[in-house]
Order: structure tokens, then sequence, then C-alpha cells
């Protein structure tokens, strides 16, 4: 389906719940708040469905004060329920279980079950901010400050600021239209990335001490266990920019991250060049991009996880 199409079915509902994955990031939070902002100044009555809490890091964007994790479900009424930056209804922060109006499915993820009515992926949108930007453009609204805001974050943080392949002409160009609306992109720069406790910090170092290369060390293993984190005295929301670190090792082409909790064994992964490392996830019902994917697995302990997910890194390296 065409955006096109997309802007005109949103144009027809008036009550309009808006939501993202769990565990929001940059990109989800940064979509939602400025197609938030761009659907209240066409006179919708926008609002954003969320189970989780705005990252600390991230309470500076715009309107993430309205976001208090207790907003379950779409409220009575609602007309039209938007999903942006997730693949699977599992993993939205919303229950749409009993949710009798349209949804839209907005999103990036190659892997995307097309769960909406009606569905719009577009996998060469860096961001799924991109797409959102162009729907605004298609709406014919001007943006401003606290929507470019909004739409630089979500950049800045699906490019690994603007340092992953993903980042095309495309992006640079709507981020360099963003500057024009009198954004401090250094600000914003600090505010994602320079505000991590001193804990944080400690637990990296923990990490980092632990890593290990396998695979003709063209793989780098890191695990945070619930011992380390308790150690350390912390909770962790996030823990994508520890991975990170797996990749910068010269000769080493992909990176995994296996972080215990109560509940399960949450798997990241990322490479750098050819390996899919989405097809990896999505043997154990993760998904992802080609070089970020991620999977949860259930009832099984950290060293069986790793088994099964070096096992299949290995096969996928091999073809
Ligand atoms: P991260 O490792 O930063 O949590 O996620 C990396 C990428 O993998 C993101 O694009 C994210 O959407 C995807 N991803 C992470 N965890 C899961 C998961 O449990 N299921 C699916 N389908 N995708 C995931
Ligand atoms: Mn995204």
């Amino acid at each position: 389906m065409k955006l096109t199409s997309i802007v005109n079915v949103i144009l027809t509902k008036d009550k309009i719940g808006l939501t993202y994955h769990t565990s929001p990031d940059g990109d989800a939070l940064g979509s939602v708040l400025a197609l938030l902002q761009g659907l209240r100044k066409i006179g919708k009555e926008a609002y954003v469905i969320s189970k989780d809490l705005v990252p600390e890091n991230l309470g500076f964007l715009p309107f993430s004060q309205e976001i208090n994790g207790m907003n379950f479900k779409p409220i009575e009424g609602t007309d039209c329920v938007i999903t942006l930056d997730c693949g699977s209804v599992e993993r939205l922060s919303a229950n749409l279980a009993d949710f009798k109006g349209t949804i839209i499915n907005i999103d990036h993820h190659l892997s995307n079950d097309k769960f909406g009515e009606y569905n719009y992926i577009d996998i060469s949108a860096a961001a799924t901010a991109e797409i959102v930007y162009r729907i605004l453009k298609l709406l014919n609204l001007e943006l401003d400050e606290n929507i470019a805001k909004c739409l630089y974050t979500s950049l800045v943080t699906d490019t690994g600021s603007f340092r992953h392949s993903n980042a095309t002409t495309t992006t640079h160009e709507i981020a360099g239209e963003l500057l024009k609306y009198s954004i401090n992109h250094s600000d914003i720069h600090s505010r994602i990335f320079d505000n991590k406790t001193y804990e944080k910090l400690k637990l990296i170092g923990v990490v980092l001490s632990n890593m290990y290369l396998v695979q003709d060390n063209k793989v780098s293993v890191m695990e945070i266990t619930k011992d380390m984190v308790n150690k350390v005295g912390i909770t962790l929301d996030d823990s994508s920019d520890i991975i990170s670190f797996g990749l910068q090792i010269k000769g080493v082409e992909a990176a995994v991250l296996f972080r215990e909790s109560d509940e399960a064994i949450k798997v990241s992964l990322r490479s750098k060049k050819d390996l899919d490392v989405r097809k990896v996830a999505e043997v154990y019902g993760g998904g992802g991009h080609v070089k970020a994917s991620g999977v949860t697995m259930k009832n099984i302990t950290i060293s069986e996880a790793k088994n099964l997910i070096l096992n299949q890194i290995e096969k996928e390296m091999i073809l």
C-alpha cells in the first residue's frame, strides 16, 4: 500500500492511539511523539498507548511526560491505532486483543508480521521516523522545533549516530532539514549518550572484562547476568549501547550479548558486514534487521541459550 493511501485512511479517523515496541528506544519514542504532535496540529484527538515508561535519557523528548506506563489499551471511542517501529503484535507496548477499530502498522523492520489492517513497511528507511517525516510532509504540515527534536533523536538512535550502513542520502537530507528548526544536535547527542550513571559504566566494565571470542575470533560474546547487575546495584533498562563494544574489535564480524532476567534470556545480535543476524534471531522467534536483531528466549538457561545461538551463527557464517 502507498503511503498516500495510509495518510488518506488516517485523515478519516478522529481519535487515534499511537504505540510502539516494548522497551521503546529513541526511534520508537521519537516516531510516536513526532506523529502525536503532527496529528494534533491537524485537529485529531491523538494520544500514546504505552505499558512502558520512558527511559531516563529520553525524558527530554517533548510530550514524553504524557507517557506514564499505565495506558495499556486503546481508550473508549478510539477509531484507529497506529503502531510504529514494531514488527509483531507480541512486541507491542499495547494490548490490542479487544480492539475493534483499525490498526495501521508502520515500520522499517525486515521481520514484520503485517498484523495491521493497513501495513506500510519500508525496509530502506534507516529509522521509522523517516516514514513519519514523509507522513508529516504528505499532511502538508510545517515542522517545528519540538517535532524536529523527536525525529532527529530517532535518526541518531537507529543509525548509531549516522555511522551504520542503513543511513542513506535521504537520512542525511532529512537530518539536514531538521537542523533548520534550531535544534541543538550536539545537546541531543549528549542527552542520549553521555547520560549514563556511574554504576552503568561500572557494569560495562564487568561485562567487557568477561567478554570472549569464539569461531576463529570472528564472534564476540558478552553476557549480563542477574548477579552482575545485583552486584553493581542498578536496574538496567537498556543494554543496546553495551553490545556495540563487541563489534569494535578488529576482525570480529558478529557480536552477541546474552542478558539474564527473571523472565527470560534476552539476546541481542549485531553484525559488521555480510552476516544476516536477523535470520539467526528468527530461528528462535525473534527478528529485526540484517545487522541488528534480537530474540527473547524463555524457559532456558543462559548457557543453553548460548549453545543454540552460537551454533546458529556458525551455520549462518558458513552459508
Ligand atoms: P536490541 O538488541 O537493541 O534489543 O534490538 C535490535 C533489533 O532487533 C531491533 O531492531 C529490534 O526491533 C529487534 N529485536 C530485539 N528483540 C527482539 C525480539 O524479541 N523479537 C523481535 N522480533 N525482534 C527483536
Ligand atoms: Mn527503529
